[in-house]
């Protein structure tokens, strides 16, 4: 067994990663008190991967692999008080008192650092129950203090401790229309900053984008962030299906990894779903393969604020749920890309990749989930950039960061890495290959031999 071990930390954190568990259970019939309620003909299915994400206790029992920490308890007293609240092992509950204040320093260097010792000795039991441990996923939103500082601290140890297995975020970026505070864009940078370099796949999820999907393609005139994180449990159900079901595409963290990430610091992805429903709503969306791949190609459909038609795909994977037939699914996915054939860079051939999975969502008849690596992402990386640096310029807010002991140093760092990061998604977006074999950029100038 391959093993993937979930952790999920702050307000945001924990209130997606719970959603995610109760979209999961619900698919593979683990009811709330952890026992399994066969469902008809799927049975197998659900259960032959069942251990990709749960722990089998003792009375036949299926316990979530899951640890949840914060810095202040009342996110986690919701979840405990919640439907399925009694499916967690009570130990893997971690938490203090303190809170973080939104203040990324807070997290990542003091009252994180505080607690993270607790969350390590955690992590390490539930990774000695593992067979073979795949690698860790971990929910947590940048905007905030604790997901996203103490998030990112807890991303560096683990990589330390556990330095060939895999992490994969769920990172929630911040938007000044679902916005708490207005230094969101430093705890994001700083973030960021850590995620390029200690995360291999980073699934961006992005406030701005669910906020304007839930406002115009939903109608819904004040979105909530149970609104939001309806269509982030979807995605996250989606984008984890090739996981926990039977299949051959992108059975595995690493797998996913290799086909979806050409140069190592390029692993933030654009998710995108189809159908989008409202909560409550999905009974009455029933769609064709053809309507499913136009939907999911589309812009409104990403959960990232960026235009795919602004950049390239560098690479692509298309997961289709429910009973189909997957001679239709290549079709449409090959017309997709033969219409589009200059969204697409020529020099990675055969860069998108599709596959479907029986079991389709529950309430859907059929749904399908998007995953790519578009260099048009930096447009989201820009946005917080301008919006870090615009306060940066005049040091605003920076004592509340230098008062827990930060250097000024780590924000000019942060800055300059997400800078260079959208510098090199620019730079393979302009990149061609010519008949010859030479790869130039746009100006013609040769840059390397092949
Ligand atoms: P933390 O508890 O210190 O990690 O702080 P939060 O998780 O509350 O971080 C604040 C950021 O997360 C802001 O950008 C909020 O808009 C966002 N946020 C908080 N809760 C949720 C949520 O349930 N869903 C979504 N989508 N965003 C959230």
């Amino acid at each position: 067994m391959r093993e993937i071990l979930h952790v999920q930390g702050g307000q945001c954190g924990n209130q997606i990663g719970s959603k995610f568990w109760e979209v999961i259970c619900d698919e593979h019939g683990v009811d709330p008190t952890g026992r399994y309620n066969a469902d008809g003909s799927s049975s197998h299915l659900q259960l032959e991967r069942i251990n990709v994400y749960y722990n089998e206790a003792s009375g036949g029992r299926y316990v979530p692999r899951a640890v949840l920490m914060d810095l202040e308890p009342g996110t986690m007293d919701s979840i405990r008080a919640g439907p399925y609240g009694q499916i967690f092992r009570p130990d893997n509950f971690v938490f203090g008192q303190s809170g973080a204040g939104n203040n990324w320093a807070k997290g990542h260097y003091t009252e994180g650092a505080e607690l993270i010792d607790a969350v390590l000795d955690v992590v390490r039991k539930e990774a000695e129950n593992c067979d073979c441990l795949q690698g860790f996923q971990v929910c947590h939103s940048l905007g905030g203090g604790t997901g996203s500082g103490m998030g990112t601290l807890l991303i560096s140890k683990i990589r330390e401790e556990y330095p060939d297995r895999m992490m994969m975020t769920f990172s929630v970026f911040p938007s000044p229309k679902v916005s708490d505070t207005v230094v969101e864009p430093y705890n994001a940078t700083l973030s960021v900053h850590q995620l390029v370099e200690n995360a291999d796949e980073c699934m961006v999820l992005d406030n701005e984008a669910l906020y304007d999907i839930c406002f115009r393609t939903l109608k819904l005139t004040t979105p909530s962030f149970g609104d939001l994180n309806h269509l982030i449990s979807a995605t996250m159900s989606g984008v984890t299906c090739c996981l926990r079901f039977p299949g051959q595409l992108n059975s595995d963290l690493r797998k996913l990894a290799v086909n979806l990430i050409p140069f190592p610091r390029l692993h933030f992805f654009m998710v995108g779903f189809a159908p989008l429903t409202s909560r409550g709503s999905q009974n009455y969306i029933s769609l064709t393969v053809p309507e499913l791949t136009q939907q999911m190609w589309d812009a409104k459909n990403m959960m990232c604020a960026a235009d795919p038609r602004n950049g390239r795909y560098l690479t692509a994977s298309a997961m289709f749920r429910g009973k189909m037939s997957t001679k239709e699914v290549d079709e449409q996915m090959i017309n997709v890309q033969n219409k589009n054939s200059s969204y697409f860079v020529e020099w990675i051939p055969n860069n998108v990749k599709s596959s479907v999975c029986d079991i389709p969502p529950k309430g859907l008849r059929m749904s399908s989930t998007f995953v790519g690596n578009s260099t048009s992402i930096q447009e989201m990386f820009r946005r917080v950039s301008e919006q870090f640096t615009a306060m940066f310029r005049r040091k605003a807010f920076l004592h509340w960061y230098t008062g827990e002991g930060m250097d000024e140093m780590e924000f000019t760092e942060a800055e300059s890495n997400m800078n260079d990061l959208v510098a090199e998604y620019q730079q393979y977006q302009d990149a061609t290959v010519e008949e010859d074999g030479e790869y130039e950029d746009e100006e013609g100038e040769e840059e390397y031999e092949s």
